[in-house]
């Protein structure tokens, strides 16, 4: 587990690639290192089940963002319950020329395996939705109410695209299994594939008088409003999954999924690092030398922190629980407060003056750091 390659890496894509751009790579890779192209290659073996293990995990969109957040512990079986189970050694393949055409033709390969038969249950179609939200709601989580459009079952024909009071006829072409089989000849030999019937599209029936509603699809696209709870705690560019929302399955499938990609605004002010908050508040250098008593802008509103005399620029203070809550579990990150010292810059002549004054009284003693630079400079150059 431990010495896997990149997923990413493996197929020759970058983080954004796109389904289009993962498909297209995986195609290309899985013609150059297929078994029947290269028999007895060990290493085109190996790299073959490379790639469609990283095909498989990043054509889902689930599998994918657990894997972008998890890496590969994220698509181990063993710690998410259905990630990669070695899939592909139990998918049959026909001759090469067939292969393609069961992966690639249409709609059979995003599916996944349930796709290859189309008169058994398919689970309906997975949607996505970005969500743009700001930094305090990320933090302390919000709820929105968003609208999509997604396909739902009709209900003037409940699903079955046939109107009121009839049935769709069996498919005399196929004889209502949706498959039919032809002989195709290849480089290495005649092969009998099974395809999806022309005449129904693998339904099996033919719908003689459509439903009004539906023109006979079945299913309708509506506008649907879903209420969506954004955790405490979320990050940019994780994504909420909830089940059974996507668009509704055929055949008694399931309905497919819809996930919610967050995009965090960034903050004026705030910086995130994991569940820490970064900021750097500017004080003088009066402050700096003299101590001062701070408003420190938090996630919770401002609060005082006393500053010591003598502090540094760059010094960090930390205020504990000032961060981020944790997604899951209790408790919540830190704020760190990073002090700038500024100089001042549109002096007056007074104020000058004063200056002067003040470093005439100041003795090196004063400045410690810059003794000791000095200090060592000596010691090195000789200067
Ligand atoms: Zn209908
Ligand atoms: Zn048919």
């Amino acid at each position: 587990m431990a010495n896997k390659r990149d997923y990413y890496e493996v197929l020759g894509v970058d983080k954004n690639a796109s389904e289009a751009d993962l498909k297209k790579a995986y195609r290309k890779l899985a013609k150059q290192y297929h078994p029947d192209v290269n028999p007895d290659d060990k290493v085109a073996e190996a790299k073959f089940k490379e790639v469609n293990e990283a095909y498989e995990v990043l054509s889902d969109s689930q599998k994918r963002a657990r894997y972008d957040q998890f890496g590969h512990a994220g698509t181990d079986p063993n710690g998410f319950g259905g990630g990669y189970q070695g899939g592909f050694g139990d998918f049959d393949f026909g001759g090469i020329g067939d292969i393609f055409e069961t992966f690639f033709g249409g709609s059979g390969f995003g599916g996944g395996r349930s796709g290859r038969n189309k008169n058994g249950p398919q689970k309906g179609a997975d949607l996505k939705y970005a969500m743009e939200i700001s930094f305090e709601e990320a933090a302390f989580g919000v709820e929105r109410e968003i609208s999509i459009n997604r396909l739902e079952n009709c209900v003037t024909c409940g699903g079955s695209g046939a109107k009121a009071g009839t049935t769709p006829a069996t498919c005399k072409h196929c004889g209502g299994s949706g498959q039919v089989q032809y002989k195709q000849n290849t480089p290495f030999g005649q092969f009998v594939n099974i395809k999806t019937c022309d005449v129904c599209h693998g339904e099996g029936k033919i719908i003689t008088d459509p439903c009004n509603t539906c023109s006979g699809k079945g299913k309708v696209k509506k506008s649907v409003k879903i209420k969506i709870n954004v955790p405490a705690g979320i990050d940019d560019g994780q994504t909420i999954s909830l089940r059974g929302e996507g668009e509704p399955g055929s055949k008694g499938g399931p309905n497919g999924d819809l996930y919610i990609s967050i995009r965090v605004r960034t903050h004026t002010i705030f910086q995130r690092q994991g569940n820490d908050v970064l900021c750097d508040i500017p004080i003088t250098f009066v402050q700096a030398a003299l101590g001062s008593e701070l408003e420190v802008p938090t996630l919770d509103g401002k609060v005082k922190y006393t500053i010591p005399e003598g502090t540094q620029t760059g010094s960090v203070f930390r205020l504990r629980g000032k961060g981020i809550p944790y997604l899951r579990g209790n408790g919540r990150g830190d704020q760190y407060v990073k002090v700038v010292v500024e100089v001042p810059k549109k002096l007056s002549e007074s104020q000058k003056a004063l200056l002067r004054e003040f470093s005439e009284l100041s003795g090196e003693d004063t400045h410690e750091q810059r003794k000791g630079f000095f200090d060592k400079m000596k010691d090195a150059f000789g200067m």
